[in-house]
């Protein structure tokens, strides 16, 4: 069924009866091309992007749970692609490329709204390195304009200009970034791979591998043996559990990131806004609702629940940029889990096993990356080679030496 103006008079006129589920759900078969392990963003992208650009037919999404259960469905929806490094540059400008074709691509509404994401400049030193970041955007082809404190005024009033400890200087702004409805990602790719014969699996958990002279065979699951060609792993949070089912051991901790949302108000953030002196990201939803969020608890575990310190350490962020907010209510509160690489950069790379594939180090800004990764995860499945612009993501990095630390923090998972 294709969505258009035309099959939603219709289908209001006939008292909406006759819309069909979105995609079909799928028993597994005994044998695969190509498993996908974990049905979020990344690994139902990966699954369209494999049938519909390199024509693979027989191919299958598990999904131990849900589509749309884990962070996919949990973000604070911010995409963007204002990165400084290399390794990083390309790859986030073409995932925002695809983003803004996203919903003529898969027929889908996912809200993608380019509303811009500001950065807020709180000292001289921030001036510069953001100077330094929106140059080099500037030279690859990417947005970013530099505003001093008056351009930044006019744009949002609401904001305390003259906190005595971090008054705002000015901003840099990727006027193509914003935000994306989240969980309608996944939907769309899943609609979308579905109706190109993408079996999408649910309830549906990657018990074991079966290998046979480090050759990948198929995947134990919850529901029974599967027969896999390749497989490839897109299981974010849980990426260090399940390769360690495959006898991995990798550069990934897991830890825990909370997002919140209040009471619907009147609209007042226009835009997304950071605080650049702490750590804190506010955007505000079309039902009204303050979607806001800052720093990851920074202890390891796999509970998608959060701790009330980091709660406190958010809501100080708040106040600081926009006092007013203390006025404000609460509404919904959750955590999700992060698979942090050693240097914040993700892993788009083959195994040592032949026919295993991993896609994850995702940290927590890969629901931006969601289109690119899944184009970048289907070319290395499909042809063996990595795609040039995830030409950096390879594992053997932290064996070389070679990180692509955008924060500069160090081989410190929990700081990215
Ligand atoms: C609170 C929060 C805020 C965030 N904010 C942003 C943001 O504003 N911008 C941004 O770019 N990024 C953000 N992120 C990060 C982003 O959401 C993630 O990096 C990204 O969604 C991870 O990829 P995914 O969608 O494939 O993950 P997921 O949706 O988690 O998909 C992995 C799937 O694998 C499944 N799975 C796990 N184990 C198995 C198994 N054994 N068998 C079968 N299935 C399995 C899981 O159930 C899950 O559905 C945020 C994350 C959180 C939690």
């Amino acid at each position: 069924m294709q969505y258009s103006a035309f099959s939603l008079l219709k289908n209001a006129l006939t008292g909406h009866r006759h819309w069909q589920p979105a995609w079909r759900d799928s028993e597994p078969r005994s044998q695969y091309d190509v498993v996908i392990v974990g049905g979020g963003g990344h690994g139902l992208a990966t699954a369209y992007y494999l049938a519909k650009v390199h024509g693979v037919k027989n191919i299958a999404v598990l999904e131990k749970s849900y589509i749309g259960s884990g962070n996919v469905g949990r973000n604070t929806t911010i995409v963007r692609s204002n990165y400084l490094l290399p390794g990083n540059i390309p790859f986030y400008e073409w995932s925002m490329k695809l983003w803004e074709g996203l919903e003529q691509d898969l027929n889908y509404n996912a809200m993608v709204s380019q509303r811009g994401v500001l950065n807020l400049i709180h000292s001289d030193t921030q001036r510069d390195a953001y100077a330094r970041r929106a140059n080099a955007m500037r030279l690859h082809g990417v947005d970013s304009v530099l505003l001093d404190k008056d351009e930044v005024r006019k744009m949002v009033p609401f904001l305390n200009y003259e906190n005595a400890r971090f008054p705002i200087q000015g901003g840099m702004l990727q006027p193509r970034g914003g935000t994306v409805r989240h969980d309608a990602v996944a939907w769309g790719y899943a609609r979308a791979g579905d109706q190109r014969g993408v079996d999408i699996i649910q309830n549906c958990e990657v018990t074991g591998f079966r290998i046979s002279n480090g050759k990948m065979m198929g995947v134990e699951t919850t529901r029974g043996y599967i027969g896999a060609g390749k497989v490839g792993l897109a299981v974010a949070g849980n990426t260090s559990r399940v390769a360690t089912i495959a006898g991995l051991r990798l550069p990934i901790e897991s830890h825990v990131l909370q997002a919140f949302v209040s009471e619907g108000i009147k609209p007042l953030i226009p835009n997304v806004i950071t605080f650049g002196a702490g750590h804190f990201y506010i955007s505000q939803s079309d039902k009204g609702g303050l979607v806001f969020g800052g720093d990851i608890d920074g202890y390891n575990s796999y509970a998608q629940r959060g701790n009330l310190p980091t709660l406190e350490d958010v809501c100080e962020g708040g106040m600081a940029l926009m006092p007013m907010i203390g006025r404000i209510r609460l509404l919904r509160q959750w955590g999700g889990i992060m698979d942090m690489s050693m240097d914040g950069s993700p892993i788009i790379d083959k195994t040592p096993i032949d026919g295993l594939y991993l896609n994850a180090g995702w940290c927590y800004g890969g629901f931006k990356a969601t289109p690119a990764s899944g184009w970048c995860f289907a070319h290395l499945i499909a042809r063996d080679s990595p795609h040039e612009f995830a030409a950096a993501y390879r594992m053997d990095r932290f064996r070389t030496g070679h990180m692509i630390d955008e924060k500069g923090q160090g081989a410190q998972p929990n700081l990215h």
